[in-house]
This record gives structure tokens, C-alpha cells and sequence, in this order.
């Protein structure tokens, strides 16, 4: 099978082209194209040598997804996308709107999950594989493609889609460098956000990065017991050294962190719970984000109403700890957090290419 191009760096393109007699210039001109300007055929980059397209097509696939299915949510403000993968994996990824103008894709970093968590989707599925590079880029690429072609501009990514990317360490840390990339995609660190069932020897290598990349915890309970039962990596890394090592990233970066809590009725949302979290997190540099639980088939858990949202947060603030409810979005498409498990049932094929995939050239 040929070579995905977007699994090649750019100093990696530039040895290539260059054993094949070009310039580096070459090189930094079809990463303009496949980055900046986003072509989706190699056709389209105009400006090199007519014999250097031919070799890249002959040498590189462009494509490394193909959308199986996109759905939007009744308000329109949310788009799922599934794609299939070379090998026939189906992953998914999801587009939102807000009313700031900002426009945050929601990317995936694995084929499954090898974590485990009973609430979560992609958990129930267990793991398949660790996506490429390119894979993971690719979707950004596809959201930026389709918001460009209507005027707009991709101004968030969020690597909260299926998976763990902090257990697919390598592919995530070039996927932001990638995003980031000034010639390319353009995105601010600080619009890039990470989130982390707390896997903690990575957590504390990534605070050696030098980024300013968002980071969240997923937390959803504040006493080991609680926790071992819900996310089984607690077990392994449990909440002293998670902490521990949030506060070194916190030290290391200046960065505040957000830590996220699924609220599940009559699990884990209690005032006298809420009272432990906020004696947990007390004078730390950092947010909760409250996510009311969202169903899956795997779990028979349901999402706390708004009193108990209200309550458990009233006792936050007792504790100076800030917090929002993370509004709901496209619950109706699936596509709420935890929801992204590949499966082609119920879902309508999209448009023609041709009409949904605009920016190529
Ligand atoms: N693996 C990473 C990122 C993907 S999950 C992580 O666990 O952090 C993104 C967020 O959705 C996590 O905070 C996760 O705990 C949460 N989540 C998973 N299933 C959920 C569900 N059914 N309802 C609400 N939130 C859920
Ligand atoms: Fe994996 Fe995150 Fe789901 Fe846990 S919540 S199973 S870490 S994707």
C-alpha cells in the first residue's frame, strides 16, 4: 500500500524529495499545500514541476479517511463525522459551534481504548489500535477543510475524542506540533486542550514539553475507592500520585488545570462528595467542568438533574474551586462526550464529496 503522506514530518519529506534531486523549497511548498491550503489531490499544487506531482502520486496517498457517515444535531451547531481508516477501522470526530465564534473539532487518538472506564463508549469497545499521526491530523484537516469553505476557521482542537492520548504519547505530541505549525493549520497552543484519564509517568514527561497546551484530568470521583470502581487505571496510578503529578504540570507549565467530572445520579454526585473534591483541589490553580453523564448501552448510570448540578456546586464554592456544566451537545447524534463508539447503524450517508468537501482545489 502506498505511504501516508501526512505520517511524514516535514524535515522527513525534505530527505525524501531530496534524495529525489529537489530543492528543500520543494518540500516546504507541498506542506504549504497540504496544511495551509488544505488540497485534497496533488493535482492541485499548481506550482511544482509536473514530474514531482506524478512522483508524489505514485510514492503517497493523500487521503487517510473516509467519511462512512456524518450526522448533524437538530440545532445544526454540531457535526459528527465517522470515518473509515486503510485497515477498515471506523473512527469518529465531532465539530461545534459556539456562539463566540469559536469552532472546536474534537478529535480521536486511538481506535478503541484500552482504559476501560464502565461509563465510557469507547471503553466498552476496548482497544483496537493507536492511531498514526496523519490519522489523528487528518481529522482537523477534514473539520478546517469545511468550516474554510464557508467563511470560517478552525480555532479549537480538543483531543478528547476516542482513546487515551496520553497512551499514544508519541503520535499526540507530533499531532500538536503539526496543529500548532504556523505554515500549516495555524492553531495556538493555548486553543489546543488535552484530557487524560490520568495516566501519571506521562503526565509529568508532558509537563517537560515546554508547551502550553490545556491540559484536563478526567477525575469523576475524589476517594480511591470511588474511583477504582469507575476508571480501573486508578488502580495502577492512584489519586496521591495523580495530584501529585497534576501539580508538578502545574508548576511546570503555569498552566491551570481543568479536571472533569461526569455527574452520575446517586454515584458520584452527593453534596458530602462534592465536599471531598473541593478538599481535594483547594488552592489549586484550576477548573472543574461538570459533564451530566451521558448514556451509553454499557452502563446503566444516569445523568443527575439540575438541583443536585446546583447543589454539587454551591459546595465547590465554598472551597474557592470555580466550576461549569459543560453544556450538552449533540446528545441526539450520539456524539456527547463518551458517546463516540464507532457503529454505522442509524446513521444516513453523507452528501457527495464533491459538495461537502470544498477547499480542494
Ligand atoms: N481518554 C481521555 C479523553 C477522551 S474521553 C480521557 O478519558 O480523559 C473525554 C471525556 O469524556 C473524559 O473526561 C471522559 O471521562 C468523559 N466521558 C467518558 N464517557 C462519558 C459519559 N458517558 N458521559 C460523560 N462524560 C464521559
Ligand atoms: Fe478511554 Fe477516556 Fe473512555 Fe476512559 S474515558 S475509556 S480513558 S476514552
Amino acid at each position: 500500500m502506498q505511504k501516508a503522506i501526512l505520517d511524514f514530518s516535514l524535515p522527513e519529506l525534505t530527505a525524501i524529495l531530496t534524495l529525489w534531486g529537489y530543492p528543500a523549497y520543494r518540500a516546504r511548498q507541498v506542506w504549504e499545500w497540504l496544511y495551509r491550503h488544505k488540497v485534497t489531490d496533488f493535482e492541485a499544487m499548481r506550482n511544482l514541476p509536473a514530474a514531482l506531482r506524478e512522483r508524489l502520486r505514485a510514492e503517497f496517498r493523500l487521503a487517510a479517511l473516509e467519511t462512512v457517515a456524518e450526522l448533524r444535531s437538530t440545532d445544526g451547531e454540531t457535526l459528527k463525522r465517522l470515518w473509515k481508516l486503510p485497515d477498515g477501522q471506523l473512527i469518529e470526530g465531532v465539530l461545534m459551534a459556539y456562539d463566540d465564534n469559536r469552532r472546536t473539532a474534537c478529535i480521536s487518538t486511538q481506535a478503541g481504548c484500552a482504559m476501560g472506564c464502565v461509563f465510557c463508549a469507547t471503553g466498552q469497545m476496548g482497544f483496537v489500535r493507536h492511531l498514526t499521526v496523519g490519522e489523528i491530523v487528518a481529522q482537523a484537516l477534514e473539520f478546517a477543510r469545511l468550516l474554510e469553505a464557508q467563511g470560517e476557521r478552525l480555532s479549537n482542537v480538543v483531543l478528547m475524542g476516542m482513546g487515551e492520548p496520553l497512551h499514544n504519547y508519541e503520535a499526540t505530541l507530533e499531532t500538536i506540533t503539526r496543529l500548532n505549525d504556523p505554515h500549516g493549520l495555524n492553531i495556538g497552543q493555548r486553543h489546543i486542550t488535552l484530557s487524560t484519564v490520568g495516566l501519571v509517568p506521562q503526565i509529568r514527561r508532558f509537563a517537560e514539553e515546554g508547551l502550553q497546551v490545556g491540559l484536563a484530568i478526567s477525575l469523576h470521583a475524589a476517594t480511591n475507592a470511588e474511583r477504582d470502581a469507575l476508571i480501573p487505571v486508578n488502580q495502577r496510578w492512584p489519586l496521591g500520585e495523580l495530584m501529585e503529578a497534576v501539580r508538578y504540570y502545574i508548576q511546570r507549565t503555569g498552566r491551570r488545570v481543568t479536571f472533569e467530572w461526569a455527574l452520575i445520579a446517586g454515584e458520584n454526585d452527593s453534596e458530602s462528595q462534592a465536599h471531598k473534591l473541593g478538599q481535594l483541589l483547594q488552592g489549586l490553580k484550576c477548573h472543574v467542568n461538570l459533564i451530566p453523564l451521558n448514556p451509553t448501552s454499557g452502563y446503566g448510570g444516569r445523568p443527575s438533574d439540575a438541583e443536585r448540578v446546583a447543589a454539587f456546586q454551591r459546595v465547590l464554592r465554598t472551597y474557592r474551586v470555580g466550576s461549569t456544566v459543560r453544556v450538552r451537545r449533540g446528545v441526539d447524534i450520539q456524539a456527547g462526550c463518551g458517546q463516540l463508539k464507532a457503529q454505522v447503524s442509524g446513521v444516513r450517508t453523507p452528501p457527495k464529496p464533491s459538495s461537502s468537501q470544498p477547499g480542494s482545489e
